[in-house]
């Protein structure tokens, strides 16, 4: 976009004009301000924040190019699409171009045709790039995945280092570094590499409310998963596992269950793994079963759930894997499946790698992971805890919250268990413990002779996943340890001996193993059939385009924009702009598209977006979202009886409206007494005026009427 054009715009002007949305996000529009101040600034924001404007729109009011530092490839290629078809003269610089194409874009730049120039670090600290730079205006520079400058970071890069030198060689830049996980040493230590100790910080919370965590204790894990699946398999989604084989096996069991499903880890051939992204990308693939190296280069927006299969190994990392469901904001799910035996792995990995000081960090991060998986309090508290974020109130969104678990005193049932691993000798895995405790006939009891053993069969009141969540919880809280070295034989621990004595009482929490991952919850919320059908039509519509233009669907509209399109139905093209994500430049290429496609559903279902007026079915839209008069009037800037007159004319051509959520509580129901009062009397005619006559003056007349229009 030439400079000329923009020396009127705003940053809001940009952001409505441009990106289609209506208001900045607090954080956003404070780190923009400041960039614009030509101040240094420090970012922390959570996935799905909205970093990417914050340095987007500076790139693009002031003069000269932005650069933008993005360690991925990929990365780098969705947002510049995502640029790109919004009207943005993106480019990205990086080892990918062919010596053409590479020619072309220094050409752009040296030409002042590029607002954001996105290059990979190798790039711009090599060859002489630098150097060009000099001679070049230059907006911004932004940092982006800010954390990979710090050996405290979970994700250290080395050529991030070399970051430093911009800070002085460039000292007229404003540079802003932009990252969604750091603790306190990671923070200080990015402010110091980049040298920008004064920068201005911008820390927003952590909270992504509309992800819904839920943790299950691992139990046949792949139909754990199956089962979630149910009723999500139209969804996106994301399943990681620790190793390449498993993944290899959970893509295997998915596609047989008819799943549509890929794998995707560092064994498979770099084409292959391009491929498995663009399909997620553009939902030809629906679900990708992956190792953590997946998702780093992942912009995709309506990514419903991730699921962990396998213990994360640290929380930033979970953290950051659960942040790529919902970033567009609607309602997503991260599933935990929690299993002992995931704990004992990731120790005996941390126990053979790196150095002593290395190993205390990560154990000490991986005991924080466990604290959370086996949390009997609300997940988010704890994970935001973590990040030294306090939470008012707990979510309400997380399954402990959903489902508090019960507690009970586990003592008897304690010394059952422990005892039993003592007289088996300690030399049996969880499997035998259990069935000596519930007392199973096995060859190998027979043959262990442990049918004689005191404890056989103590256990026999507790079904076998009662019984693996008791011992499992053990394990968890240090009064067993499994090991390793001998087929995971249980083994009691020095901790074990007073509750073994009965000098401690045990509480544990009542195992969750019915699959509680409760009802899917529709991504998308809309009232009606038809608008669902119309929804799905429209993402259908989205997807040729896409296919069309060879870019993934989101880019052309998100989910969130087509669930409000399917909902209010624009009509024209004022209407289709006042939709959150449509931009003029969007409106110029799609906009026929999707216009002609709601009026054609709404002619084949007889909607009432053909008949009314904009300004009714803004009324009617927030009456049937159940918004109340006030909120409407406040909305709408109309009088209370003006909206009340309009909805009186709706209902009598047919439109339905619940008087009752409109009014009062108190109010309504003065009304409907005196309604029910009059008619038990059998009187003729209920009008208006009788009932006016009967009701107190604070009800007023208009809301009268419009309690007898829908009876
Ligand atoms: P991050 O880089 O912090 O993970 P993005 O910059 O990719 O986040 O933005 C996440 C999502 O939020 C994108 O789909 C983006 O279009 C949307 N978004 C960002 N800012 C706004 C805003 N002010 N209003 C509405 N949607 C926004
Ligand atoms: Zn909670």
């Amino acid at each position: 976009m030439p400079d000329q054009v923009l020396t009127q715009s705003t940053p809001l002007s940009l952001l409505r004009e441009v990106f289609g949305f209506e208001d900045f996000r607090p954080a956003q529009a404070a780190v923009i301000d400041d960039l614009l101040d030509e101040r240094n600034v420090f970012v922390l924001m959570p996935t799905g924040g909205g970093k990417s404007l914050c340095y987007q729109i500076p790139a693009m009011l002031r003069s000269g190019v932005g650069i933008v530092v993005s360690p991925l490839i990929a990365l780098m290629k969705d947002q510049v699409d995502a640029l790109r078809a919004n009207g943005v003269a993106a480019a990205a610089f990086n080892s990918a171009l062919d010596p053409d194409e590479a020619r072309e874009r220094l050409a752009q730049l040296h030409n002042g045709e590029l607002d954001l120039l996105y290059v990979s670090p190798e790039k711009l600290i090599g060859s002489g790039f630098l150097d060009r730079l000099d001679d070049i205006p230059i907006s911004l520079f932004a940092i982006d995945e800010a954390h990979c400058v710090s050996q405290w970071g979970h994700d250290f890069r080395p050529e991030y280092a070399a970051l430093g030198q911009l800070r002085g060689r460039f000292p007229g830049v404003p540079l802003v570094a932009l990252t969604a996980t750091a603790d306190k040493q990671t923070r200080s230590d990015i402010l110091r590499v980049l040298q920008i100790e004064q920068a201005a910080i911008h820390v927003s919370g952590f909270d992504r409310p509309n992800i819904r965590y839920t943790v299950l204790e691992k139990h046949k894990p792949a139909e754990q998963l199956l089962r979630f699946l149910d009723g999500r398999r139209d969804q996106s989604g994301i399943v990681y596992a620790l190793s390449r084989k498993r993944v290899e096996e959970i893509a295997g069991r998915l596609t047989a269950e008819g799943v549509s499903a890929a794998a995707y880890h560092a064994g498979l051939s770099a084409e292959t793994r391009r491929r498995v992204q663009e399909d997620f990308l553009r939902d030809d693939v629906k679900i990708v079963v992956a190792t953590v190296a997946f998702g780093m280069g992942i912009d995709k927006p309506n990514v419903r759930f991730v699921v962990h299969y396998d213990l994360p190994k640290h929380i930033e990392g979970y953290y950051q894997e659960t942040g790529r469901a919902g970033r567009d904001g609607l309602p997503s799910d991260a599933l935990l499946l929690f299993g002992a035996q995931d704990t004992v792995t990731a120790r005996r990995l941390i126990e053979n790698s790196g150095n002593p000081e290395q190993q205390r960090i990560e154990s000490h991060k991986l005991n924080a992971m466990v604290a959370l998986a086996e949390s009997v309090t609300c997940r988010r508290r704890v994970l935001l805890n973590y990040f030294g974020e306090r939470l008012e109130k707990d979510c309400g969104n997380c399954d402990v919250c959903e489902d508090p678990p019960e507690r009970f005193d586990a003592t008897v049932d304690a010394q059952k268990a422990l005892s039993c691993v003592y007289r088996v000798g300690q030399r049996f895995g969880i499997k035998h413990v259990i069935e000596v405790l519930r007392g199973a006939d096995t060859e190998r009891i027979r043959l262990f002779k442990h049918h004689t053993l005191s404890t056989y069969g103590i256990g026999s009141d507790k079904s076998e996943p009662e019984w693996q969540s008791i011992v499992r919880q053990l394990i968890h809280r240090g009064y067993l340890e499994q090991d390793i070295a001998s087929y995971s034989a249980l083994r009691l621990t020095d901790d074990a001996r007073p509750l073994l004595r009965g000098e401690q009482q045990l509480e544990l929490a009542r195992p969750r193993l019915k699959g509680k991952t409760k009802k899917k919850r529709a991504a998308v919320e809309l009232s009606s059939a038809a608008d669902e059908a119309l929804f799905q039509h429209l993402r259908q519509l989205r997807k040729n385009l896409a296919d069309t233009a060879g870019v993934p669907p989101y880019v052309v509209f998100g989910d969130a924009t087509l669930i409000q399109m399917a909902r209010e139905k624009p009509m024209d093209e004022h209407e289709l702009l006042a939709i959150n994500g449509v931009g003029q430049h969007k409106l110029e290429k799609y906009g026929t598209d999707f216009l002609d496609a709601i009026t054609e559903h709404c002619v084949a279902n007889n909607d009432s977006a053909l008949t009314l007026d904009p300004a009714q079915r803004e009324i009617l839209h927030a009456a049937q979202q159940g918004l109340d008069l006030e909120t409407i009037s406040r909305q709408t800037g109309r009088t209370l009886s003006d909206i009340s007159e309009q909805l009186i004319a709706l209902i009598e051509s047919g439109e339905t409206v619940e008087p009752e959520r409109l009014i009062a509580p108190k109010k309504y129901g003065m009304i409907e007494a005196v309604l029910n009062r009059l008619q038990g009397n059998d009187e003729q005619k209920i009008d208006v005026v009788r009932l006016r006559d009967e009701l107190p003056p604070l009800v007023a007349d208009h809301e009268i009427r419009l309690v007898c229009a829908a009876r």
